[in-house]
Protein backbone atom coordinates (compact mmCIF):
# COMPACT_ATOMS: atom_id res chain seq x y z
CA UNK A 1 0.00 0.00 0.00
CA UNK A 2 1.58 3.30 -1.10
CA UNK A 3 1.81 5.93 1.95
CA UNK A 4 3.04 9.19 2.64
CA UNK A 5 6.04 9.60 4.91
CA UNK A 6 7.99 12.33 6.54
CA UNK A 7 11.43 11.84 7.70
CA UNK A 8 14.16 13.76 9.18
CA UNK A 9 15.95 15.64 6.07
CA UNK A 10 18.68 17.28 8.02
CA UNK A 11 19.59 18.59 11.73
CA UNK A 12 19.62 21.67 12.47
CA UNK A 13 23.36 21.42 15.03
CA UNK A 14 23.50 22.06 18.51
CA UNK A 15 22.80 25.46 18.59
CA UNK A 16 20.97 25.96 15.08
CA UNK A 17 17.17 27.53 14.75
CA UNK A 18 14.93 24.69 13.33
CA UNK A 19 13.39 24.82 10.13
CA UNK A 20 10.94 22.98 8.07
CA UNK A 21 13.23 22.10 5.35
CA UNK A 22 14.73 19.91 8.08
CA UNK A 23 12.15 17.73 7.33
CA UNK A 24 11.29 16.20 4.13
CA UNK A 25 7.78 14.43 2.75
CA UNK A 26 8.34 11.16 1.07
CA UNK A 27 6.23 8.48 -0.75
CA UNK A 28 6.96 5.33 0.63
CA UNK A 29 4.94 1.83 1.12
CA UNK A 30 3.46 -0.64 3.85
CA UNK A 31 3.15 -3.75 4.17
CA UNK A 32 -0.57 -5.15 2.42
CA UNK A 33 -1.16 -7.56 4.99
CA UNK A 34 -1.49 -7.39 9.03
CA UNK A 35 0.17 -10.25 10.98
CA UNK A 36 -1.49 -11.23 14.37
CA UNK A 37 -1.28 -8.97 17.24
CA UNK A 38 -0.58 -5.94 14.36
CA UNK A 39 -3.29 -3.86 13.19
CA UNK A 40 -3.21 -1.15 9.99
CA UNK A 41 -4.42 2.10 11.19
CA UNK A 42 -5.13 5.70 9.51
CA UNK A 43 -3.22 8.73 10.78
CA UNK A 44 -6.11 11.70 11.93
CA UNK A 45 -3.90 14.06 14.12
CA UNK A 46 -0.07 14.27 15.08
CA UNK A 47 1.30 16.39 17.89
CA UNK A 48 4.44 18.78 17.62
CA UNK A 49 6.21 19.58 20.68
CA UNK A 50 9.58 21.43 21.35
CA UNK A 51 11.02 18.03 23.20
CA UNK A 52 11.31 17.06 19.44
CA UNK A 53 13.96 20.00 18.54
CA UNK A 54 16.35 17.72 20.91
CA UNK A 55 15.31 14.70 18.73
CA UNK A 56 16.77 16.17 16.02
CA UNK A 57 20.42 16.39 17.71
CA UNK A 58 22.09 13.09 16.95
CA UNK A 59 23.12 13.57 21.11
CA UNK A 60 19.53 14.60 22.72
CA UNK A 61 21.41 15.47 26.17
CA UNK A 62 18.80 12.78 27.88
CA UNK A 63 18.66 9.70 28.58
CA UNK A 64 15.09 8.83 27.90
CA UNK A 65 14.89 10.74 24.34
CA UNK A 66 15.96 8.55 21.32
CA UNK A 67 17.56 10.55 18.13
CA UNK A 68 15.64 10.50 15.27
CA UNK A 69 17.86 9.17 12.27
CA UNK A 70 18.60 10.98 9.15
CA UNK A 71 16.30 9.91 6.19
CA UNK A 72 14.17 8.02 8.45
CA UNK A 73 10.59 8.45 9.56
CA UNK A 74 9.92 10.85 12.31
CA UNK A 75 7.66 9.68 15.28
CA UNK A 76 5.80 11.57 18.44
CA UNK A 77 2.08 11.74 20.10
CA UNK A 78 -0.27 10.67 17.07
CA UNK A 79 -3.99 9.25 17.05
CA UNK A 80 -5.61 7.67 14.34
CA UNK A 81 -8.34 4.94 13.53
CA UNK A 82 -7.87 1.06 13.01
CA UNK A 83 -8.88 0.32 9.43
CA UNK A 84 -8.05 -3.34 9.98
CA UNK A 85 -7.10 -5.71 13.00
CA UNK A 86 -5.34 -8.52 13.91
CA UNK A 87 -5.30 -7.73 17.38
CA UNK A 88 -7.84 -9.38 19.91
CA UNK A 89 -8.82 -6.04 22.03
CA UNK A 90 -9.08 -3.75 18.85
CA UNK A 91 -11.40 -3.39 16.19
CA UNK A 92 -12.18 -2.03 13.01
CA UNK A 93 -13.09 1.93 13.91
CA UNK A 94 -11.40 2.06 17.51
CA UNK A 95 -9.61 5.32 18.03
CA UNK A 96 -6.60 4.91 19.25
CA UNK A 97 -3.34 6.47 20.23
CA UNK A 98 0.36 6.44 21.30
CA UNK A 99 3.40 8.26 22.29
CA UNK A 100 5.19 6.92 19.25
CA UNK A 101 3.56 7.29 16.30
CA UNK A 102 5.16 7.03 12.68
CA UNK A 103 4.81 10.74 11.22
CA UNK A 104 3.07 9.00 7.75
CA UNK A 105 -0.63 8.81 6.35
CA UNK A 106 -1.15 5.29 7.44
CA UNK A 107 0.84 2.69 9.28
CA UNK A 108 0.68 -1.24 10.52
CA UNK A 109 1.42 -0.77 13.82
CA UNK A 110 1.47 -3.60 16.75
CA UNK A 111 -1.29 -3.11 18.77
CA UNK A 112 0.05 -3.67 22.38
CA UNK A 113 1.47 -0.35 21.93
CA UNK A 114 -2.06 1.50 21.52
CA UNK A 115 -4.02 2.87 23.84
CA UNK A 116 -7.44 2.92 22.52
CA UNK A 117 -9.20 6.01 22.98
CA UNK A 118 -13.41 7.03 23.77
CA UNK A 119 -14.27 10.28 22.21
CA UNK A 120 -17.03 11.10 24.49
CA UNK A 121 -14.86 11.71 26.92
CA UNK A 122 -13.60 14.55 24.95
CA UNK A 123 -17.32 16.29 23.15
CA UNK A 124 -15.75 14.48 20.29
CA UNK A 125 -12.90 16.78 19.91
CA UNK A 126 -10.29 13.46 19.44
CA UNK A 127 -7.31 15.75 18.61
CA UNK A 128 -7.78 16.83 22.96
CA UNK A 129 -6.47 13.82 23.45
CA UNK A 130 -2.57 15.18 22.57
CA UNK A 131 -2.93 18.11 24.17
CA UNK A 132 -5.38 19.01 27.25
CA UNK A 133 -6.93 15.21 27.81
CA UNK A 134 -3.57 14.10 26.98
CA UNK A 135 0.23 14.43 27.95
CA UNK A 136 0.27 18.11 27.98
CA UNK A 137 -2.59 18.00 30.44
CA UNK A 138 -1.17 15.53 32.18
CA UNK A 139 2.36 18.05 32.54
CA UNK A 140 0.05 20.88 33.47
CA UNK A 141 -1.75 18.69 36.05
CA UNK A 142 0.93 16.62 37.83
CA UNK A 143 3.33 19.41 37.56
CA UNK A 144 1.04 21.64 39.84
CA UNK A 145 0.06 18.29 42.19
CA UNK A 146 3.83 17.10 42.12
CA UNK A 147 5.70 19.96 42.08
CA UNK A 148 3.37 23.31 43.20
CA UNK A 149 2.65 23.10 46.81
CA UNK A 150 -0.56 24.31 45.82
CA UNK A 151 -3.01 24.29 48.80
CA UNK A 152 -6.32 26.34 48.92
CA UNK A 153 -6.68 29.14 50.73
CA UNK A 154 -3.66 29.78 50.96
CA UNK A 155 -3.18 33.13 48.78
CA UNK A 156 -0.38 31.94 46.92
CA UNK A 157 0.11 34.08 43.76
CA UNK A 158 1.39 31.81 40.62
CA UNK A 159 3.15 32.81 37.63
CA UNK A 160 3.08 30.62 34.19
CA UNK A 161 6.07 31.45 31.25
CA UNK A 162 4.81 30.04 28.22
CA UNK A 163 1.48 30.70 29.18
CA UNK A 164 -0.30 31.00 26.15
CA UNK A 165 1.39 27.77 24.91
CA UNK A 166 -0.20 24.39 25.17
CA UNK A 167 1.00 22.98 28.84
CA UNK A 168 0.85 27.31 29.94
CA UNK A 169 -2.51 28.07 28.78
CA UNK A 170 -3.61 24.99 31.13
CA UNK A 171 -1.43 25.26 33.91
CA UNK A 172 -2.46 28.76 34.43
CA UNK A 173 -6.01 27.88 34.44
CA UNK A 174 -5.51 24.18 37.01
CA UNK A 175 -3.47 26.11 39.55
CA UNK A 176 -6.65 28.27 39.99
CA UNK A 177 -8.57 25.12 39.66
CA UNK A 178 -6.43 23.86 42.82
CA UNK A 179 -6.04 27.14 45.02
CA UNK A 180 -3.96 29.23 43.78
CA UNK A 181 -5.78 33.17 44.70
CA UNK A 182 -3.83 35.00 41.87
CA UNK A 183 -2.94 33.43 38.08
CA UNK A 184 -0.08 35.86 36.01
CA UNK A 185 0.44 34.80 32.56
CA UNK A 186 3.91 35.91 30.75
CA UNK A 187 3.95 35.25 26.67
CA UNK A 188 4.43 36.77 23.46
CA UNK A 189 2.28 38.70 22.01
CA UNK A 190 -0.43 40.76 22.93
CA UNK A 191 -3.19 38.92 21.27
CA UNK A 192 -2.20 35.80 23.54
CA UNK A 193 -2.22 38.22 26.71
CA UNK A 194 -5.16 39.23 25.76
CA UNK A 195 -6.38 35.57 25.47
CA UNK A 196 -5.55 33.94 28.78
CA UNK A 197 -7.04 37.08 30.78
CA UNK A 198 -10.16 37.15 28.70
CA UNK A 199 -11.04 33.72 27.40
CA UNK A 200 -8.59 31.45 30.36
CA UNK A 201 -9.10 33.49 33.90
CA UNK A 202 -5.86 34.88 34.24
CA UNK A 203 -5.84 37.41 36.13
CA UNK A 204 -2.99 39.80 33.99
CA UNK A 205 -0.51 38.66 31.67
CA UNK A 206 2.59 40.26 30.43
CA UNK A 207 4.15 40.38 26.76
CA UNK A 208 7.63 39.71 27.37
CA UNK A 209 8.37 41.51 23.92
CA UNK A 210 7.23 44.78 25.10
CA UNK A 211 8.45 46.39 28.04
CA UNK A 212 10.23 45.68 31.22
CA UNK A 213 9.03 42.40 32.64
CA UNK A 214 10.60 42.34 36.24
CA UNK A 215 8.96 46.12 36.26
CA UNK A 216 5.28 44.91 35.35
CA UNK A 217 6.07 41.49 37.60
CA UNK A 218 6.42 44.15 40.82
CA UNK A 219 3.25 45.72 39.75
CA UNK A 220 0.74 42.59 38.98
CA UNK A 221 2.63 40.31 42.15
CA UNK A 222 2.89 42.64 45.00
CA UNK A 223 2.87 40.21 47.71
CA UNK A 224 5.24 38.07 45.59
CA UNK A 225 5.27 35.00 43.97
CA UNK A 226 4.57 31.94 45.08
CA UNK A 227 4.54 29.34 42.54
CA UNK A 228 6.11 29.43 38.94
CA UNK A 229 5.35 27.30 36.42
CA UNK A 230 8.23 27.65 34.18
CA UNK A 231 8.12 26.58 30.83
CA UNK A 232 11.10 28.44 29.28
CA UNK A 233 14.04 29.38 31.52
CA UNK A 234 16.59 32.32 30.77
CA UNK A 235 15.98 35.91 31.39
CA UNK A 236 12.28 35.31 31.85
CA UNK A 237 12.87 33.06 34.53
CA UNK A 238 15.78 35.29 36.52
CA UNK A 239 12.97 38.13 36.42
CA UNK A 240 10.63 35.45 38.10
CA UNK A 241 12.96 33.76 40.91
CA UNK A 242 14.34 37.34 41.69
CA UNK A 243 10.20 37.81 42.64
CA UNK A 244 9.60 34.96 44.59
CA UNK A 245 8.92 34.41 48.38
CA UNK A 246 10.68 32.34 50.94
CA UNK A 247 10.05 28.89 50.65
CA UNK A 248 8.29 28.76 47.39
CA UNK A 249 8.57 26.84 44.58
CA UNK A 250 9.18 26.47 41.12
CA UNK A 251 7.31 23.49 38.95
CA UNK A 252 10.73 23.07 36.59
CA UNK A 253 8.25 21.95 33.23
CA UNK A 254 10.44 22.93 30.67
CA UNK A 255 13.21 25.31 29.39
CA UNK A 256 12.56 26.44 25.82
CA UNK A 257 14.35 29.49 25.67
CA UNK A 258 17.65 26.82 25.69
CA UNK A 259 16.59 24.28 23.31
CA UNK A 260 18.83 25.79 20.90
CA UNK A 261 21.50 26.16 22.76
CA UNK A 262 24.33 23.09 23.65
CA UNK A 263 23.55 22.96 27.33
CA UNK A 264 22.93 20.90 30.01
CA UNK A 265 19.15 20.60 31.15
CA UNK A 266 18.67 21.76 33.52
CA UNK A 267 20.12 24.78 32.31
CA UNK A 268 21.88 26.07 35.50
CA UNK A 269 20.97 29.50 36.99
CA UNK A 270 22.93 32.54 36.95
CA UNK A 271 25.07 33.13 39.89
CA UNK A 272 23.32 36.12 41.31
CA UNK A 273 19.63 34.36 40.73
CA UNK A 274 21.03 30.62 42.46
CA UNK A 275 22.32 33.13 45.50
CA UNK A 276 18.54 33.71 45.58
CA UNK A 277 17.11 30.62 44.94
CA UNK A 278 18.83 28.96 47.82
CA UNK A 279 18.81 31.96 50.38
CA UNK A 280 14.72 31.47 49.71
CA UNK A 281 14.65 28.16 49.85
CA UNK A 282 12.83 28.23 46.36
CA UNK A 283 12.77 24.71 45.41
CA UNK A 284 13.45 24.05 41.78
CA UNK A 285 13.17 20.36 41.26
CA UNK A 286 13.24 18.49 37.97
CA UNK A 287 10.16 17.19 36.41
CA UNK A 288 9.24 14.89 34.12
CA UNK A 289 5.26 13.67 33.40
CA UNK A 290 6.51 10.60 32.54
CA UNK A 291 7.76 9.70 35.85
CA UNK A 292 4.32 9.54 36.98
CA UNK A 293 2.12 7.49 34.83
CA UNK A 294 0.57 5.38 37.49
CA UNK A 295 -1.25 8.36 37.71
CA UNK A 296 -2.36 8.68 34.36
CA UNK A 297 -5.93 7.04 34.45
CA UNK A 298 -7.42 8.88 36.99
CA UNK A 299 -5.34 12.27 36.31
CA UNK A 300 -6.98 12.28 32.58
CA UNK A 301 -10.66 11.80 33.90
CA UNK A 302 -10.05 14.64 35.95
CA UNK A 303 -8.67 16.73 32.72
CA UNK A 304 -12.18 15.48 31.19
CA UNK A 305 -14.04 16.32 33.59
CA UNK A 306 -12.82 19.64 33.79
CA UNK A 307 -13.14 20.16 29.88
CA UNK A 308 -16.75 18.87 30.00
CA UNK A 309 -17.84 21.17 32.36
CA UNK A 310 -16.45 23.87 30.68
CA UNK A 311 -13.87 24.65 33.60
CA UNK A 312 -11.16 24.22 31.39
CA UNK A 313 -10.84 26.22 28.38
CA UNK A 314 -8.81 24.48 25.30
CA UNK A 315 -7.34 25.91 22.14
CA UNK A 316 -5.36 24.36 19.69
CA UNK A 317 -3.72 25.54 16.41
CA UNK A 318 -4.44 23.13 14.04
CA UNK A 319 -2.27 22.90 10.60
CA UNK A 320 -3.60 21.01 7.85
CA UNK A 321 -1.48 18.30 5.97
CA UNK A 322 1.30 15.96 6.56
CA UNK A 323 3.38 17.84 3.98
CA UNK A 324 3.06 21.13 6.54
CA UNK A 325 4.40 19.03 9.90
CA UNK A 326 8.07 20.65 9.29
CA UNK A 327 6.51 24.03 9.19
CA UNK A 328 4.34 23.42 11.90
CA UNK A 329 6.81 22.56 14.16
CA UNK A 330 9.17 25.49 12.80
CA UNK A 331 6.31 27.92 13.54
CA UNK A 332 5.38 26.37 17.18
CA UNK A 333 9.07 27.10 18.05
CA UNK A 334 9.06 30.24 16.92
CA UNK A 335 5.97 30.97 18.85
CA UNK A 336 3.24 31.08 16.20
CA UNK A 337 0.86 28.73 18.34
CA UNK A 338 -1.65 29.52 20.79
CA UNK A 339 -2.71 26.51 22.81
CA UNK A 340 -1.46 22.90 21.32
CA UNK A 341 0.06 22.86 17.65
CA UNK A 342 -1.66 19.76 16.14
CA UNK A 343 -1.30 18.93 12.60
CA UNK A 344 -4.65 17.12 11.20
CA UNK A 345 -3.59 14.45 8.85
CA UNK A 346 -6.85 13.20 7.19
CA UNK A 347 -7.19 16.46 5.11
P1 LIG B 1 4.18 25.45 23.69
O1 LIG B 1 4.32 26.27 24.93
O2 LIG B 1 2.81 25.24 23.16
O3 LIG B 1 5.04 26.05 22.50
C1 LIG B 1 6.21 26.68 22.70
C2 LIG B 1 6.02 28.19 23.06
O4 LIG B 1 7.18 28.64 23.72
C3 LIG B 1 5.91 29.08 21.84
O5 LIG B 1 4.58 29.19 21.39
C4 LIG B 1 6.46 30.41 22.33
O6 LIG B 1 5.42 31.27 22.76
C5 LIG B 1 7.32 30.02 23.54
N1 LIG B 1 8.73 30.33 23.28
C6 LIG B 1 9.50 29.89 22.26
N2 LIG B 1 10.75 30.38 22.39
C7 LIG B 1 10.75 31.11 23.51
C8 LIG B 1 11.75 31.90 24.19
N3 LIG B 1 13.00 31.97 23.73
N4 LIG B 1 11.40 32.55 25.32
C9 LIG B 1 10.15 32.48 25.79
N5 LIG B 1 9.16 31.77 25.22
C10 LIG B 1 9.46 31.10 24.09
O7 LIG B 1 4.84 24.07 23.99
P2 LIG B 1 4.42 23.03 25.13
O8 LIG B 1 4.25 21.73 24.48
O9 LIG B 1 3.32 23.58 25.96
O10 LIG B 1 5.73 22.95 26.00
C11 LIG B 1 6.04 23.97 26.94
C12 LIG B 1 7.25 23.52 27.75
O11 LIG B 1 6.90 22.37 28.51
C13 LIG B 1 8.45 23.15 26.90
O12 LIG B 1 9.61 23.65 27.51
C14 LIG B 1 8.43 21.63 26.93
O13 LIG B 1 9.68 21.08 26.73
C15 LIG B 1 7.89 21.39 28.32
N6 LIG B 1 7.30 20.07 28.58
C16 LIG B 1 7.76 19.39 29.65
C17 LIG B 1 7.22 18.19 30.00
C18 LIG B 1 7.72 17.49 31.22
O14 LIG B 1 7.41 16.34 31.47
N7 LIG B 1 8.50 18.18 32.04
C19 LIG B 1 6.20 17.61 29.21
C20 LIG B 1 5.73 18.34 28.11
C21 LIG B 1 6.29 19.58 27.80
P3 LIG B 1 5.63 32.87 22.99
O15 LIG B 1 4.89 33.55 21.89
O16 LIG B 1 5.02 33.12 24.32
O17 LIG B 1 7.10 33.14 22.94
Amino acid sequence: MIIQRVVLNSRPGKNGVPVAENFRLEQSTIADTVQAGQVRVKTLYLSVDPYMRCRMNEDTGSDYLQPWQLSEVADGGGIGVVEESKHQNLAKGDFVTSFTWPWQTAAILDGDSLQKLVPQLVNGRLSYFLGAAGITGLTALLGIREKGHVAAGANQTMVVSGAAGACGSLAGQIGRLEGCSRVVGIAGTDEKCSILVQEMGFDAAINYKKGDVAKQLRELCPGGVDVYFDNVGGDISDAVISQMNQNSHIILCGQISQYNKDVPYPPPLPADIEKIQKERNITRERFLVLNYMDKQEASVLQLCQWIQEGKLKVRETVVEGLANIGAAFQSMMNGGNIGKQIVSVSK
